[in-house]
């Protein structure tokens, strides 16, 4: 695009990057670019073409972990990209913008570097009209175009973001935390808190493009507002949500109101378009709300009263394919695993998209013993979304199937993740693998001398070891040999243990020590 160009060379930054300047004129692959919105300097070192491959590979695993598509009323999503391209045309920045409507609860909105944008059917039934949407979308559009990711990105938030995106992801997807790959990082993207400066300029460009799209400006200004009230009922779907990235605050009302009194009072508010593209879903939203009442019963153990709010779920709106998959969680979690069966066919006959349907199917084929199935199921929703679940299933089959060599890689994989399944594949790991290699988990070594001699046991795992076996030979300058088998009763996670040896006033001539065996402390039942 004609606007970034290489200024290599130029001297300062610009003021809001000062910081940066020295870091600029030292980095040789790098350039200050400039900002096709704000026309300021930034650092040019995420390129206009990494953050278009940023969002191309986070944008599908980052749908998948936020409830998929929403796929009821394939007609709301063609609505909301419509409005979505409307608002981004007035940009004048020019991205390969996409508009998606995610099968979420919670109220969010966010946008990944490139025009990726994803918009939760819990946002869509709070709004009033098609400008209130606008306003939204050209808010996350500014953010795109704005370059407020990559720029994020840039000050290395990036990295310190990682560490808690796993914890930011429990609350947002069952699946969050054993996310494995590229979906962290696109989580990450989008969950991190946008500075005030960035949350400023995104209304502010937002509003005027929304405005040049021929939107009533007014409209921003309600939004806000609502959003101000909302954030003071703390409400934990808002909290957690679109309050998190975006959080609002009276000066962005303040700002947006002189911004709307200034840009006239004009466009319209597409009311009734609005309502007639989201009459099938609000006319289901008695059916989300059942299936949620459906997972907190179950999360209570009141498998009954889920069965029936999850059926007058399915009654009110069958057309959901998230409330069949629920039902067959439902069944599956009270070892129903031929009624679990026919109820994630329902949901992939209406949804082959997403991977929890296929994990779903999958974990039960596996119960049913119809391994080959399972095995197609459960490598579909990795393609969609790698996760320990599945990986820590497909061991079992390996394992299963007398395969340890495969049951071990699959167990591996699953175990780069903290989830409990993740701890539970490390365990497999463990026991399979410790037996032949226990080197691989823990470290031995001698410390002190003389009748001062000390055995140091370090884990290399992340779980903790039990009955950990050590073999020692020492070999004394007086001729006389020790063979001992110390046994470290408890070996905790990535720590080191101590234990005295029985020591002689001689000096040591020579001296062997290495791991035989050990076990998982937890988690690892013979299947
Ligand atoms: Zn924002």
């Amino acid at each position: 695009m004609a606007l970034w160009w290489n200024s290599f060379g130029s001297g300062r930054c610009g003021p809001s990057v000062g910081r940066f300047v020295f870091a600029c004129g030292l980095l040789l692959l790098a350039s200050c670019m400039v900002n096709p919105v704000t026309g300021q300097r930034n650092l040019g070192l995420v390129t206009p073409q990494q953050e278009r491959a940023l969002g191309e590979t986070h944008f599908g695993p980052l749908q998948q972990m936020e409830g998929g598509r929403y796929r009821a009323d394939p007609m709301l999503n063609a609505y909301v990209n419509g409005v979505g391209h409307r608002v981004a045309a007035a940009s004048g920045v020019s991205l390969p913008y996409e508009f998606v409507v995610l099968n979420n609860d919670v109220p969010n909105a966010w946008a990944l570097p490139g025009g990726k944008i994803g918009v939760n059917r819990g946002l869509l039934v709070e709004l009033n009209n098609e400008a209130e949407l606008a306003a939204v979308l050209g808010h996350e559009v500014a953010h795109s175009a704005a370059r407020h990711g990559a720029q994020q990105m840039e000050r290395g938030m990036l990295m310190q973001g990682a560490l808690v995106a796993a914890a930011v992801g429990t609350r947002r997807s069952d699946y969050a935390a054993a996310v494995l790959g590229a979906g962290q990082i696109g989580a990450t993207l989008v969950t991190q808190r946008y500075s005030r400066e960035a949350e400023r300029e995104a209304d502010y460009f937002g509003t005027r493009w929304m405005t040049s799209a021929g939107y009533d400006p007014q409209a921003a200004v309600s939004l806000q507002e609502t959003f101000v009230r909302l954030a003071g009922s703390r409400n934990q779907d808002w909290l957690s949500g679109l309050f998190a990235s975006h959080p609002p605050s009276t000066e962005r009302v303040e700002n947006n109101r002189e911004l709307a009194r200034s840009l006239g009072d004009r466009g319209e508010l597409g009311e009734a378009r609005f309502n007639a593209a989201l009459a099938h879903l609000k006319q289901a939203q008695p059916a989300y709300e059942d299936a949620r009442a459906a997972r907190e019963a179950a999360g209570r153990g009141d498998w009954g009263s889920a069965m029936g709010l999850v059926a007058a779920a399915i009654e009110h709106e069958p057309a959901e394919a998230a409330f069949h998959a629920l039902r067959g969680d439902l069944l599956r979690a009270q070892r129903e695993y031929d009624a679990a069966l026919s109820a994630y066919d329902d949901a992939l006959h209406r949804d082959s998209q997403y991977f929890g349907h296929h994990l779903g199917r999958g974990l039960t084929l596996q119960r049913l013993g119809q391994y080959d199935r399972a095995q197609r199921d459960l490598r579909r929703s990795i393609e969609l979304l790698p996760t320990a679940v599945a990986y820590q299933s497909l061991g079992q089959i390996a394992e299963q199937q007398g395969d340890r060599e495969a049951a071990l890689a699959y167990y591996r994989i699953a175990g780069e993740s903290g989830s409990p399944a993740g701890r539970a594949a490390l365990s497999r790991v463990v026991s399979l693998d410790m037996p032949r290699n226990p080197g691989r988990y823990v470290q031995v070594a001698l410390a002190g001398s003389g009748e001062d001699l000390r055995l140091q046991v370090t884990s290399l795992t992340d779980i903790d070891l039990r009955d950990v076996n050590v073999r020692v030979r020492l070999e004394w300058a007086d001729g006389q040999v020790d063979n001992l088998l110390p046994q470290i009763s408890h070996l905790r996670a990535r720590q080191r243990a101590e234990i005295s040896l029985p020591g002689r006033e001689a000096s040591l001539a020579a001296a062997r020590v290495f791991p035989l065996t050990g076990r998982p402390a937890s988690g690892s039942e013979d299947i």
